[in-house]
């Protein structure tokens, strides 16, 4: 990776920490959620990316209220996975399974990147 490419990540990573740090607390947007695991695969050409299967456990006492999932490409620039809507709405209606997809929008050198997020969340509510 070139330096500019390094340097563009890094702030894109420390924006999204930001962010993050920034946002309300899961718990107060979703008071009665209990637990809540994510999980994760990227396709790329309609193929499964080896390595990239993988579970998230969210700590839903400390847990951000903004789901962004950075994209698994090391060469994508400007990319990754804002679920945060798709997931506050399904998650305030009390839903215990979602899933969906999205596609990158960043950028590979000068091809777009269309890596594809799969992602299918579990909640557990308190009753
Ligand atoms: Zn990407």
């Amino acid at each position: 990776m070139n330096l500019r490419g390094w340097q563009n990540r890094r702030t894109a990573r420390s924006d999204r920490w930001k962010r993050e740090n920034d946002a309300p607390r899961l718990r107060d947007e979703v008071p009665q959620l209990e637990a809540l695991r994510l999980n994760l695969e990227e396709f790329s050409g309609g193929h499964r990316v080896v390595g990239t299967s993988r579970i998230q456990h969210v700590v839903v006492a400390q847990a951000s209220s903004r789901f962004e999932i950075p994209c698994g490409d090391s060469k994508c620039e400007d990319g990754g996975h804002d679920l945060t809507r798709e997931a506050l709405q399904q998650l305030r209606a009390g839903r215990e399974a979602f899933n969906g997809s999205s596609v990158c929008s960043g950028r590979v050198g000068e091809r777009p990147c269309e890596r594809t997020l799969e992602y299918a969340f579990q909640a557990k509510y308190q009753r």
